[in-house]
C-alpha cells in the first residue's frame, strides 16, 4: 500500500513508523522540516537546556527504514477527487492514501503590535531568536532592572516562567553581571493559571511559581503593545522581554482549502468515526476535532489508530471506533517539582517530577530506539549555545 502523510511532527512521524512495520507499505512523508520537534522540551531550549533535547532529525529517525521516504516541501492545496496534493515547489504529488498531521500556529487575536514585540516559543528559530535576544539584553544592559513577562498561564508559559528565573541567574552569573535586579511576571486572562487542571492544581501550582519569584497577574487581558511596554486590562506595564505562549489556531491550510473539509467551533477539521475526512482522507493529531487534541499523546494515539484500522481495512478485518483517551498531564514547576493529574490523582512536588522525567523518556522512546532516545534524555545543560542554523531552518 503507498501512503502519503503530510507532516514530520508527533502523528506524522508516529504513522509513518506504524506503517513502516509492514514492509509491502510504501510511505512518502511529507513536511517542511528536516527535524522533529519535541514541542514539551522546547521552552528548555530557551532557559539553558540544549536544542538537543527539542529538535531531532528526521534522518536519524528514520534511518534504516528502507520503505520510508521523506521528502521535504510545503504542502499548499489538496484536491481529493483527484486525490493529488500540491506544494509550494510547484510539484503535485498524488496519492493513493492521505494523512494530514500538520499541526497548529501561533495566533495574536490581533492584539496590537503583540507579533511585532513578543517572543514566540513554538519553533526552533522562534526559541533561538529569544535565546539570543535574553543573552543579548542581559550583557549589554547591566545594572538595569530587568522585566520579562510571558504572557499565557498554560502549561507552556507556567514551565517557562518558573524556568526563567533559575536561567537568567546562570547567565548573570556567566557574564559577571550583579547589579540588575529581574523581575518576571506570568499574565493569564482566566481566573487561575493552568486553567485545563483542578483549581487545586492551579492554587498549588501559583504558590510555587510566586516561591520562585515569578509575579502572577490572573484575571488579565493583553490589550496592546510596544517595544518596551505593554499594555494589561488598562494598565501600561513595562518590559524588556515579552514571551507569547498563548494563542494555538489550527493550520491555515485547512481554511485555504475550505471547500473540503467541515470544521468544529474551535477551528480543528470533522473527521468520521475512523478519523477520516474524505474517501482515503485522515485528518490526525492537533488538526483533528477530537476530544483530547491539542496534546502530543493525542496525536500518537491517533497515528497508531488509524495505522491499525488501514491495516484492517487492507486484511478485510472490521474497522474500531475512534474512542479518545484522556492524556495525563504533567507540568514542571521549575527544577526538580511539577504537578501531575490523570483521572483522580494528583500529585505535586518531586514525584510528579520524576513522573515527568519518565514521560519525556517514552516521548522520544515512541520515534526512536532506546539507545538513541536515552542519549536525547539525558540533561543536556548548557547556558549559551549556538545551534547550527542548518538544522534550524526551514529548508525547502
Ligand atoms: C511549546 C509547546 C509545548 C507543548 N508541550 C506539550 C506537553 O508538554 N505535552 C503534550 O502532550 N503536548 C504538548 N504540546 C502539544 C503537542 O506538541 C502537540 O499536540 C503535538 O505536536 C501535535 O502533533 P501533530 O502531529 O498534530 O502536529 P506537530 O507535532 O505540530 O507537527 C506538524 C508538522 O507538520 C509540519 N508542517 C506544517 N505545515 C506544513 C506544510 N504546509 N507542509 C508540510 N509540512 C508541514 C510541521 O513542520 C511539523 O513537522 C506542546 C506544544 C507546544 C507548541
Amino acid at each position: 500500500m503507498n501512503i502519503t502523510i503530510v507532516g514530520g511532527g508527533f502523528g506524522g512521524v508516529k504513522a509513518a513508523l506504524e506503517f513502516a512495520k509492514e514492509s509491502t507499505n510504501q510511505i512518502t512523508l511529507i513536511t517542511d522540516k528536516p527535524d522533529f520537534q519535541y514541542y514539551p522540551a522546547l521552552y528548555g531550549a530557551a532557559t539553558g537546556r540544549s536544542h538537543l533535547e527539542s529538535w531531532v532529525p528526521l534522518s536519524q529517525i528514520f534511518a534504516g527504514k528502507k520503505n520510508v521516504t521523506v521528502q521535504f516541501d510545503t504542502i499548499e492545496s489538496i484536491d481529493p477527487s483527484a486525490k493529488t496534493l500540491s506544494s509550494k515547489s510547484g510539484t503535485v504529488y498524488a496519492y493513493e492514501t492521505c494523512v494530514l498531521a500538520l499541526g497548529t500556529v501561533t495566533t495574536y487575536f490581533g492584539i496590537e503590535g503583540l507579533e511585532t514585540y513578543s517572543f514566540g516559543v513554538k519553533s526552533a528559530a522562534e526559541i533561538e531568536e529569544l535565546k539570543q535576544h535574553v543573552y543579548a539584553d542581559l550583557a549589554e544592559g547591566r545594572g538595569v532592572d530587568k522585566r520579562y513577562i510571558v504572557i499565557g498561564g498554560g502549561p507552556t508559559g507556567v514551565e517557562l516562567a518558573a524556568a526563567l528565573g533559575s536561567y537568567l541567574k546562570r547567565v548573570s552569573k556567566q557574564l559577571n553581571v550583579k547589579d540588575s535586579n529581574m523581575h518576571i511576571a506570568l499574565i493569564e486572562a482566566a481566573p487561575r493559571v493552568l486553567p485545563r487542571m483542578s483549581e487545586k492544581a492551579s492554587v498549588k501550582v501559583q504558590r510555587r511559581l510566586e516561591k520562585l519569584g515569578v509575579k502572577v497577574q490572573t484575571g488579565k487581558t493583553v490589550e496592546s503593545a510596544t517595544e518596551d511596554m505593554i499594555m494589561v486590562s488598562g494598565e501600561l506595564m513595562t518590559s524588556d522581554t515579552v514571551i507569547w505562549t498563548s494563542g494555538v489556531a489550527n493550520h491555515p491550510f485547512y481554511k485555504a482549502n475550505a471547500e473540503h473539509f467541515e470544521f468544529a467551533p474551535n477551528g480543528r477539521v470533522v473527521i468520521d468515526s475512523h478519523m477520516m475526512a474524505g474517501k482515503d482522507l485522515y485528518v490526525i493529531g492537533d488538526n483533528a476535532a477530537t476530544q483530547f487534541t491539542g496534546l502530543a499523546q493525542t496525536a500518537l494515539h491517533d497515528a497508531i489508530f488509524i495505522a491499525d484500522n488501514i491495516k484492517r481495512s487492507s486484511t478485510g478485518k472490521p474497522l474500531k471506533e475512534y474512542v479518545a483517551v484522556m492524556p495525563p498531564v504533567v507540568v514542571p514547576v521549575g527544577e526538580f517539582w511539577a504537578v501531575f493529574e490523570w483521572k483522580k490523582i494528583h500529585l505535586t512536588g518531586i514525584v510528579a517530577a520524576m513522573i515527568r522525567r519518565a514521560a519525556d523518556f517514552m516521548g522520544y522512546s515512541d520515534i526512536l530506539p532506546i539507545g538513541q532516545a536515552l542519549g536525547i534524555w539525558r540533561p543536556h545543560r548548557v547556558l549559551h549555545e549556538t545551534p547550527s542554523l542548518e538544522a534550524v531552518e526551514v529548508k525547502e
